[in-house]
């Protein structure tokens, strides 16, 4: 009678979830990344396509990744690249496009005391 049932977590939630940290990451992300930093912003949209949980998803993102590569050389290429594969998946859903001009109005850096949260990247160097 008291059976634990396992919670379901429904596939809209953690795409939300999922797009406010990717957006959130890219509009943190430096203006002058390291070449490390290129390279994590690529391999972390590579493990997303790779584990994302929703299988149908995941392998809908390996084509999209495949017909438009990470552009993560600033903040302003990498958040415009997000905003863009954001919009693909959009698309495919029949969701309204999003006005990539108003990324930053809808996704900002957090709001952190001292910018104590800001990546450092090849241009500041403590
Ligand atoms: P979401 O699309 O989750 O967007 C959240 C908020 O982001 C919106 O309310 C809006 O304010 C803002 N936003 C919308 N578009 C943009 C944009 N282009 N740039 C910046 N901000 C924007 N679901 C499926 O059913 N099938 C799939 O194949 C699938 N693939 C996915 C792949 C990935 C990598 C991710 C992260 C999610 C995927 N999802 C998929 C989930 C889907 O994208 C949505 O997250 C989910 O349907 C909930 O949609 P939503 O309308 O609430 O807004």
């Amino acid at each position: 009678k008291d059976a634990k049932v396992a919670p379901l977590t429904h596939k809209e939630e953690v795409g939300r979830a999922t797009w406010m940290l990717l957006h959130t990451i890219a509009a943190q992300f430096p203006d002058e990344p390291t070449r490390q930093q290129k390279r994590d912003a690529k391999e972390l949209m590579a493990l997303i396509s790779r584990l994302y949980p929703c299988k149908e998803c995941a392998d809908h993102f390996k084509e999209v990744l495949k017909a438009n590569p990470v552009q993560a050389g600033s903040q302003a290429e990498f958040s415009q690249w997000m905003c863009y594969v954001h919009n693909v998946v959009n698309r495919s859903l029949g969701k309204t496009i999003f006005p990539c001009q108003r990324v930053n109005a809808r996704w900002g850096k957090l709001d952190c005391p001292e910018r104590s949260c800001d990546l450092e990247g090849a241009n500041d160097i403590m």
